[in-house]
C-alpha cells in the first residue's frame, strides 16, 4: 500500500512515522517548498492540555505523553516547566477554578495559585497587577527545529520518500477514490491520500475535488530578542486579562519571544510586515514583568494560526471519498497535536476508526452538521 501524504509539516511527518511503526513501507511525502516551511518552524514551541473543551484536553493530553515517549525513542528535547495564566481581575480567577474543576475531570492537575506563589512561579512577577494565576505543570516547551530535523532525519533512515519544492495542485478521483495527485513535478499515483498541508494550502487542494474546508489563515506577529540567561521559568506567561491575551517564552537558546493576537489581515503576504505590533505586544507583559523593559529585540517574523470556524482541527476521512484522509486547521496549537495526529490518522487509514473516540468530534462533517466544538483558549 502506497501512502501519499501533502505537506512536509509536523503533521505531515507523525503521520509518516506512525504509518510506519504499524507496518506501512511505501511512504511519499510531497512538500511545495522545504520540510517544515509552514507553520511547523515558525511556532513558538510550546504544549499544553489546558484547554477549554474535552476534544482539546484529552488529544493534548495523549499528545503530551506521545511527545514523552518519543523524547526518548527519538531524542528529541522537551521540557516540562508549566503554564502560567495571569490573571488581573477577580472575576477570572473564579474562570480559572472552573476550569481547574474542569481539567482535573480529565486528569490534568491545573491548578489556582495566588499572587505569592505565581511569584515564586516567576520570580520578579509584578504582584500589584496579578490577583492570581492558573498553572499547568504539565505544559513546556521544546526546541521546535532541532526536534524536526531529528524526526525528519528518522523518516529518511527507515526510507520515507520527500520530495520537497514538490507543490501538489489537484487531486483526481474516479468513483469514490483519489487516484492520483499532479504536482508542479509530475504526477504521483497512491492507494490512501492524507492532506496535511496546513490551513490555506489544504483549503484550496481539497476545492479542487469539490470538497470545502473552512479555514482561514490568521496573521500573527512574534517577536523575539537577543538571547539572556533563564529569566522566565514556566514555558509560557500569558496576560489572560488583556485582549489579544499576550504571552512571553524564553526559548533554550535564551531569546525571549512575545506575542499577541492582534487584528490584522487574514492571509497577509508573508512580507507584511507590521514593527507597530512590537510595543503593543510587549507593552503588557513589561507591566507583569518590569525587568523586561531592558530587553533588546533582535528579529519579528511573520507565522499563521490556520483557524477553523471553531478552533479545532480537522481530522479523519473526507466523504465521500474512501481513501482520502485530511488533518489540518490546527488554529494555532498543531505542533503540540503532531503526535496524537499521527496516532489518530493512522488509526483511521489502517482501521477505520480513531483509538479516542471523542476525535470522530473533530471530522470535516462537522461543518455540514453544524455540531461545532467550542475551545476559548486559543492563544498560547
Ligand atoms: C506565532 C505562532 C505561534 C505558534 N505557537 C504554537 C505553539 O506554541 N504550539 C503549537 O502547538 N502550535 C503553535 N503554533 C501553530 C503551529 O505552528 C501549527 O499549528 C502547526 O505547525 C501546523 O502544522 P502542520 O504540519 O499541520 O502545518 P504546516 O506546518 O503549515 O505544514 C503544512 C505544509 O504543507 C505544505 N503545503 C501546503 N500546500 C501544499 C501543496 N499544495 N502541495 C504540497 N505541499 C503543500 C506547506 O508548504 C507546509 O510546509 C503557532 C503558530 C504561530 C504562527
Amino acid at each position: 500500500m502506497r501512502v501519499v501524504i501533502v505537506g512536509g509539516g509536523i503533521s505531515g511527518l507523525f503521520t509518516a512515522y506512525e504509518l510506519w511503526k504499524r507496518g506501512i513501507r511505501d511512504i511519499v511525502v510531497l512538500e511545495e517548498r522545504y520540510l517544515g516551511s509552514g507553520g511547523s518552524t515558525r511556532n513558538i514551541g510550546c504544549f499544553r492540555s489546558s484547554f477549554t473543551s474535552p476534544e482539546h484536553v484529552l488529544l493534548m493530553k495523549r499528545s503530551i505523553e506521545l511527545w514523552l515517549k518519543y523524547r526518548d525513542e527519538l531524542n528529541l528535547q522537551l521540557k516540562q516547566s508549566g503554564y502560567l495564566w495571569i490573571a488581573r481581575r477577580l472575576e477570572t480567577l473564579d474562570v480559572f477554578k472552573k476550569l481547574a474543576a474542569f481539567h482535573g475531570e480529565y486528569g490534568v492537575p491545573t491548578r489556582v495559585v495566588d499572587p505569592d506563589k505565581a511569584e515564586q512561579i516567576q520570580p520578579g512577577l509584578n504582584r500589584k497587577a496579578v490577583v492570581g494565576a492558573l498553572f499547568d505543570p504539565t505544559a513546556g516547551r521544546m526546541p521546535v527545529l532541532e526536534n524536526i530535523v531529528k524526526l525528519y532525519l528518522k523518516l529518511k533512515s527507515l526510507r520515507v520518500v520527500f520530495h520537497f519544492y514538490t507543490k501538489v495542485l489537484r487531486l483526481h478521483a474516479s468513483n469514490y477514490r483519489v487516484k492520483s495527485a499532479t504536482t508542479s513535478r509530475g504526477v504521483v499515483d497512491g492507494d490512501v491520500f492524507v492532506v496535511a498541508a496546513g490551513g490555506r494550502g489544504t483549503r484550496e487542494l481539497l476545492s479542487s475535488i469539490n470538497v470545502e474546508f473552512p479555514v482561514v489563515d490568521e496573521t500573527r506577529h512574534p517577536v523575539i530578542t537577543e538571547p539572556y540567561t533563564e529569566v522566565i521559568r514556566p514555558a509560557l506567561i500569558i496576560d489572560w486579562d488583556t485582549p489579544g491575551a499576550p504571552y512571553v517564552t524564553q526559548t533554550e537558546h535564551g531569546g525571549l519571544i512575545f506575542a499577541r493576537n492582534i487584528s490584522d489581515a487574514h492571509e497577509a503576504p508573508i512580507t507584511s510586515h507590521r514593527i507597530d505590533v512590537i510595543g503593543t505586544t510587549i507593552k503588557p507583559i513589561i507591566e507583569l514583568l518590569p525587568a523586561l523593559r531592558y530587553v533588546n529585540i533582535l528579529r519579528y517574523w511573520i507565522g499563521y494560526y490556520e483557524t477553523t470556524l471553531d478552533h479545532h482541527p480537522v481530522y479523519g476521512p473526507v466523504q465521500p471519498y474512501e481513501n482520502l484522509f485530511v488533518a489540518a486547521g490546527f488554529s494555532g496549537h498543531g505542533l503540540m497535536m503532531g503526535p496524537v495526529t499521527g496516532e489518530l490518522i493512522a488509526d483511521w487509514v489502517l482501521n477505520g476508526k480513531p483509538s479516542i473516540p471523542l476525535a470522530e468530534n473533530l471530522t470535516i462533517e462537522r461543518f455540514k452538521t453544524g455540531k461545532l466544538v467550542k475551545e476559548l483558549a486559543i492563544v498560547g
